[in-house]
């Protein structure tokens, strides 16, 4: 498994921006630069392919030939970009079978909205034959099998025009372990925790949009605040416990840098851990 990014929208550094958090990203490099966030779940599965999917994989020496499903949280761009799908379809030496795509609920009507009918789609049924990509709608709440996965996605706190919850994810992986993908999400929903209050999680990625202390805005992307009140809920009611791996992504270039991020959650009193993920960062298994 690994983080082919860790960014929020903007990435880091944003190319119009001079400030603090950005120049030091050019300077610095490493784990200081992020781009759009995307996560390999396994050589087969993927979790979004957006803006920066090409750059991803290229900087970190990545093969997506043998993927074969990629299951999206929601439609903003920087987490979904069709334009990977003619990518692959040009590919002089791809898989032989098609690319399987999930979107969930309401998501997947961006098919219909913007995709395949828009006035300047024209050209696009050449290469969203089902020999090379086929479309899945999943449902919240209810449980799928995706290869050697299963996956319910449940409603995140976080929106667009097409969806009115982004679709986070939780997972039992091939090796028996639970893992949930929570971004975009804000201060979870009700449903979300009641439905976790049955679970133990083996790992937690979740959205930390802005690596600062603040107050929650309903609806609204994720502060440390925010993100270590959601933690304490879900250690309160057994759904992480101190084994738990935690991953912070998602990182907008406000409040801290990375090394900054670290060293804040490296002096956190709470009896969980919390590291702090950077594009390249591979965990064990899947
Ligand atoms: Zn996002
Ligand atoms: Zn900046
Ligand atoms: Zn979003």
């Amino acid at each position: 498994m690994r983080f082919l990014g860790t960014s929020a929208g903007e990435g880091i550094p944003t190319p119009f921006c001079e400030c603090d958090i950005c120049r030091n990203a050019r300077e610095k490099g490493g784990p200081e630069k992020r781009l759009r966030s995307s996560f390999r779940l396994s050589e087969r599965t993927a979790i979004d392919l957006g803006a920066d999917f090409v750059a991803a994989a290229a900087n970190l020496g990545e093969s997506l030939f043998p993927l074969e499903h990629v299951l999206f949280t929601h439609t903003h761009e920087d987490h979904f970009n069709y334009h990977m799908i003619w990518t692959r379809f040009v590919a002089r030496r791809k898989l032989d079978c098609p690319l399987n795509i999930y979107f969930t609920d309401q998501a997947y009507s961006v098919l219909e909205k913007f995709f395949l009918t828009s006035p300047t789609t024209a050209g696009r049924e050449q290469y969203t034959k089902p020999q090379d990509v086929l479309f899945h709608r999943l449902e919240f709440l209810r449980e799928h099998r995706i290869d050697d996965l299963t996956v319910v996605p449940l409603r995140g706190n976080h929106s667009t025009n097409i969806e009115p919850n982004s679709a986070n994810y939780l997972f039992r992986l091939a090796d028996g372990r639970t893992l949930y993908y929570g971004l975009d999400t804000g201060y979870y929903l009700e449903e979300t925790f009641e439905y976790l209050k049955n679970v133990k999680l083996d790992l937690l990625v979740s959205e930390c949009t802005m690596p600062m202390e603040g107050k929650d805005r309903a609806g609204q992307h994720m502060n440390l605040t925010t993100c270590v009140a959601v933690l304490d809920r879900l250690l309160d009611q057994g759904t992480i416990s101190p084994e738990t791996e935690i991953y912070l992504t998602h990182i907008a270039p406000v409040g801290a840098t990375h090394a900054q991020l670290c060293a804040y959650l490296e002096k956190l009193d709470r009896p969980y851990r919390i590291t702090a993920a950077f594009d390249g960062l591979t965990l064990a298994g899947g």
